[in-house]
C-alpha cells in the first residue's frame, strides 16, 4: 500500500510499504477512504516531538471501510463504514470506565517513556511518535485499528465522508475545549488560534451558550471563517494598533473574558521580543515549548475565569506567570480529548444539521501531493485552512479553494 512516511524533520515522503495485518484479536483493518493533516502533525514535521523514527506512518484523522476484523471484534464486520478516534483506548481500565478515555492505562506499549517524563502515561495515539505507542497512522491506504471493539463509530447515514471525518479529532477536540471552558449563558469567551480546533471551539462555545466569542489569529482566511461561518468577533494580533490583552479588556467593559481557550499550544507565533526569546531558546533545545499564548491568556482572563487548553504542550514552560493564575483564582482544564465520550453526541449534532464540519476544508488532494501539502500547511500558504486526502487518488490536481 501507499503511506505517508516521516523520514526526518521537515522530510515527508510517500512510500510503498507492506499492508497492515491483524496482530491481536481486537484489531480491525480499515481501507482508508478519507484522512486529513492535523495542526498537531506539524509538531512532528517540525521535529518537536521526540522518538519519531524514519519510516513512521503519519496521520491520526481518518475514516474508512472495515476490510477485516479479528476474532474478538463483535461490533464491526467487513463493509462497515467507520470513523476512528485518534486516541486508542481499552474500554476496561480505571480511566476508561470514568470517561477519561485519553488517559487509558492499557494501550501504550511504550508507557515507560512518558512515565519518565510525566510520572504516568496517557493512552496511545495513532501516528504520533513512539512515546505515544508507535502505532502506524492513517495517512495511508490501509490502517490497523487496535481495540476496534471500543473506538470506531459506525456511520449508518449517507452523509459524505467530509461531513463526518472530523469526528476523528478536531471537532471533538474543539468541543471539549469549549466544554472545559465552563461557559455559562451570556459569557464572553476569548479563543486564541483560528485553526481547525479553534474554529470548532468557537462553534461549540456558541452551542454551549456563549453570548460572544472573540477570536485571535493573524491569517485573513482563518479570521474570515471565524467571523463569517462561526460568528466570532475577530482580532488580528499582527495589526500594529492592537495589543491583545488591552483589546480584550476594552471589548469586555474592563473586566476581561469569562473564559479563555488556548487552541494554539507549544508552537505559538509572536513577533514580540519575548516571542523571539522563545524561538531562540526552543531552537537551542533549552525550552520545549513556546508558551506565548498561555502567557497572554493568563494576563487577559477575568478574575475567577476559566482557562481551557486544547492546544498541545510537550514539556517544561518558561516564564509562565503562575502567580497570575493564583492571584486571579483562575480555573484551568486541559489534556488530550476524551474522544470516545464525544463521538455519539457530536455525530448526532451533524445528523441534526446543527453543524456542517466540512466548512473549513480548503484543499482536497491525492496521496502523492501530501509531502507538498505539509509544507503549504506549515507555511500557511495558498489560503490553506484544512487539507483532506483521498489516499486512493494518485493524480495531482483539483485543489479546491475555500
Ligand atoms: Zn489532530
Ligand atoms: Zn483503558
Amino acid at each position: 500500500m501507499k503511506a505517508v512516511c516521516w523520514m526526518g524533520t521537515g522530510n515527508i515522503q510517500v512510500h510503498k510499504v507492506p499492508d497492515p495485518e491483524i496482530v491481536n484479536p481486537h484489531d480491525a483493518i480499515l481501507r482508508v477512504t478519507r484522512t486529513a493533516i492535523c495542526g498537531s502533525d506539524l509538531h512532528l514535521y517540525d521535529g518537536y516531538i521526540p522518538t519519531m523514527e524514519a519510516g513512521d506512518i503519519l496521520g491520526h484523522e481518518f475514516m474508512g471501510v472495515v476490510e477485516e476484523v479479528g476474532p474478538e471484534v463483535k461490533n464491526l464486520k467487513r463493509g462497515d463504514r467507520v470513523v476512528v478516534p485518534f486516541t486508542i483506548s481499552c474500554g476496561n481500565c480505571f480511566f476508561c470506565k470514568r470517561d477519561l478515555w485519553s488517559l487509558c492505562d492499557n494501550t501504550n506499549p511504550n508507557a515507560q517513556i512518558a512515565e519518565t517524563m510525566y510520572g504516568y502515561s496517557g493512552s496511545a495515539l495513532f501516528g504520533y511518535s513512539h512515546i505515544y505507542g508507535g502505532f502506524a497512522g492513517g495517512q495511508a491506504q490501509y490502517v490497523r485499528v487496535p481495540f476496534a471493539n471500543v473506538g470506531p463509530i459506525k456511520i449508518e447515514n449517507d452523509l459524505p465522508d467530509e461531513k463526518v471525518l472530523f469526528l476523528s479529532d478536531i471537532y471533538p477536540t474543539g468541543y471539549m475545549g469549549a466544554e472545559n471552558a465552563n461557559i455559562q449563558p451570556g459569557d464572553t469567551v476569548a479563543i486564541w488560534g483560528c485553526g481547525p480546533v479553534g474554529l470548532f471551539a468557537i462553534a461549540s462555545a456558541y452551542m454551549l451558550g456563549a453570548e460572544r466569542v472573540i477570536a485571535i489569529d493573524r491569517f485573513p482566511e482563518r479570521l474570515k471563517l471565524a467571523r463569517e461561518y462561526c460568528g466570532a468577533t475577530t482580532i488580528d494580533y499582527t495589526d500594529n494598533d492592537v495589543v491583545v490583552v488591552e483589546a480584550l479588556r476594552d471589548l469586555t467593559g474592563g473586566i476581561g473574558p469569562d473564559s479563555c481557550i488556548d487552541a494554539v499550544g507549544m508552537e505559538a507565533h509572536s513577533n514580540t521580543l519575548i516571542g523571539m526569546y522563545d524561538k531562540v531558546k526552543q531552537a537551542a533545545m533549552l525550552e520545549t515549548d513556546r508558551p506565548f499564548v498561555l502567557r497572554q491568556a493568563l494576563q487577559a482572563i477575568r478574575k475567577g475565569g476559566t482557562l481551557s487548553i486544547p492546544g498541545v504542550y510537550g514539556g517544561a514552560l518558561d516564564k509562565v506567570n503562575f502567580g497570575a493564575a493564583f492571584g486571579k483564582a483562575v480555573h484551568m482544564a486541559m489534556g488530550q480529548t476524551h474522544m470516545h465520550k464525544y463521538l455519539k453526541p457530536l455525530l448526532k449534532s451533524i445528523e441534526a444539521g446543527k453543524i456542517d464540519p466540512s466548512f473549513l476544508i480548503s484543499h482536497r488532494v491525492g496521496i502523492e501531493e501530501v509531502p507538498d501539502m505539509y509544507k503549504i500547511w506549515r507555511d500557511k500558504k495558498d489560503q490553506v485552512t484544512k487539507i483532506v486526502i483521498d489516499p486512493w487518488r494518485d493524480q495531482i490536481g483539483d485543489k479546491i479553494a475555500a
